[in-house]
């Protein structure tokens, strides 16, 4: 029985919090046979050496200072963890080559005044590398067997660097030679997040905030129980708590719902994330380093009804609502097609869309700083069309935001819309345009960025009222 633990930058951001971590380490072993430790770079580490890179590539020496603060947080970490000593000694030796290594890498960069993908991923990769270190030693300082693994010996991608795919299959293999014999004599592996390496061993990264990927993936590959990832917060949250004081968390939540509430601009999983442990059936667990005795959130497969119909409600603010309008649209094929053609050549990506028939008008969100361009480039596709007055006006309305409520339970329940739509009414609050996710598991409503709060807070009364 496995169970793979993901700790966040914050559970290892100083010696403090990796003391916390470690402790509910040694406690999870008192339950389970078999851990597997996953982490990520002290917090804001990652940050830091991006910034050494992409202002070497930029013509300045950053570099030079960013590594010293480097060397500090970890050599703090280190003297606040470890009794002064040989260990501690090559502990902090080992860091030390890793902050020279940062600084050769930015010099060369600064140097070339070029900075490649592949560049970027052996720079940010380095958080990772130094972090598992502090806490494999820690961990062993208190008793317990642990060995700190470099998951580019384990995790196998493509060589998309900086948003690389596993390939599932050598991984699985590699998973299970190098850390089975760890853990069949009780040692606990201390696995970097965020990395992978290409076939011929280069080191790629997953992405920004990929080592909750990294644990799903080595979940996957050792058939674990469970995955239980643990951050700065109670679980997944009903509301964002800075905008509603009576937020709290959510006991249990489907693969779909978080899937949802991701697309809405939650701070949840990443639905890319968490498809290893979707597709294995391996519940996800996601629990507070700093509450460890609060159950935290669990996402599941499925959910049944009964488990609350309205379950959460999450808004995306600067964002720019585009009308396109006009009496000849009507029956007119391929205006639908022409708009989201102009909208793809600008890379942009979509996230609500409607169309009323009465209007003839069709109606779509984009990231505000976007809509300028957007709107020009759709006078430009529509040239025609607008000299003719079949379409009147091709407009924006911003800034506006996006207000999702998300539940499983709301699919085939008559008279939900309605009491969310007079809730949002009752606080005083206009919606301008409706779409209801084509899962049926989320409805969403463009306001007035400036009634987010008053809209978000009004519907979250119904969720504290047991709906
Ligand atoms: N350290 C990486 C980042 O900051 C990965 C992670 O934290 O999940 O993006
Ligand atoms: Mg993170």
């Amino acid at each position: 029985m496995t169970l793979v633990m993901k700790f966040g930058g914050t559970s290892v951001g100083s010696a403090e919090a990796m003391e916390r971590t470690a402790g509910l380490v040694r406690r999870s072993l008192e339950t389970w046979p078999q851990v597997v430790v996953v982490a990520s770079a002290m917090n804001g580490i990652t940050d830091l050496l991006l910034q050494g890179a992409r202002t070497a590539a930029a013509g300045q020496a950053t570099y030079q200072e960013l590594a010293q603060t480097l060397q500090e947080r970890h050599h703090q970490a280190i003297e606040g963890l470890l009794p002064a000593g040989e260990e501690r000694e090559r502990l902090a030796a080992e860091i030390d080559r890793f902050v020279d290594r940062f600084a050769a890498l930015c010099r060369a960069v600064l140097v070339l005044g070029e900075l490649t993908p592949r560049a970027l991923d052996a720079i940010s990769s380095m958080g990772e590398q130094m972090s598992i270190r502090i806490l494999a030693a820690h961990l062993r300082y208190l008793g317990q067997p642990a060995e700190a693994v470099d998951a580019s010996e384990l995790v196998v991608t493509d060589n998309n660097f900086q948003s690389a795919t596993p390939l599932m299959g050598q991984t699985t293999a590699q998973t299970e030679a190098r850390l089975r014999p760890l853990l069949a004599r009780g040692a606990v592996p201390v696995v970097t997040g965020f990395i992978g390496a290409t076939v011929s061993r280069v080191t790629t990264t997953l992405g920004r905030g990929g080592s909750d990927y990294s644990a799903a993936i080595l979940g996957q590959a050792l058939q674990a129980k469970e995955v239980w990832i643990w951050t700065d917060v109670d679980g997944v949250m009903t509301a964002d708590p800075r905008l509603v004081a009576e937020a709290r968390t959510i006991p249990v939540l489907s693969y779909r719902e978080v899937a949802e509430l991701a697309y809405y601009g939650a701070k949840v999983l990443h639905p890319k994330t968490i498809r290893p442990c979707v597709e294995n059936n391996i519940p996800l667990r996601i629990k507070n380093t700093f509450n460890p005795n609060h159950p935290g959130t669990v996402i599941v497969p499925e959910v049944g009804e009964s488990n609350g119909k309205i379950k959460a409600v999450t808004a995306i603010k600067k964002l720019s609502l585009i009308t396109i309008e006009g009496k000849g649209m009507i029956g007119v094929p391929g205006i639908a097609a022409r708009t989201f053609g102009a909208v793809a050549r600008g890379r942009v990506s979509v996230l609500l869309i409607t169309q009323a028939s009465s209007e003839q008008s069709i109606c779509f969100t984009v990231p505000e700083e976007v809509s300028d361009p957007i709107v020009a480039g759709l006078e430009e596709e529509f040239a025609v069309e607008l000299r003719r007055r079949d379409i009147d006006r091709v407009w924006a309305e911003r800034p506006v935001a996006i207000i999702t409520v998300v539940g499983a339970g709301m699919r085939g329940t008559p008279g939900i819309a309605g009491r969310l739509f007079s809730a949002v009414g009752q606080a005083g609050v206009n919606i301008i345009a409706i779409a209801q996710g084509s899962s049926e598991c989320s409805v969403s409503m463009v306001v007035a960025e400036p009634d987010t709060a008053a809209a978000e807070k009004a519907i979250h009364s119904l969720i504290v009222n047991g709906d």
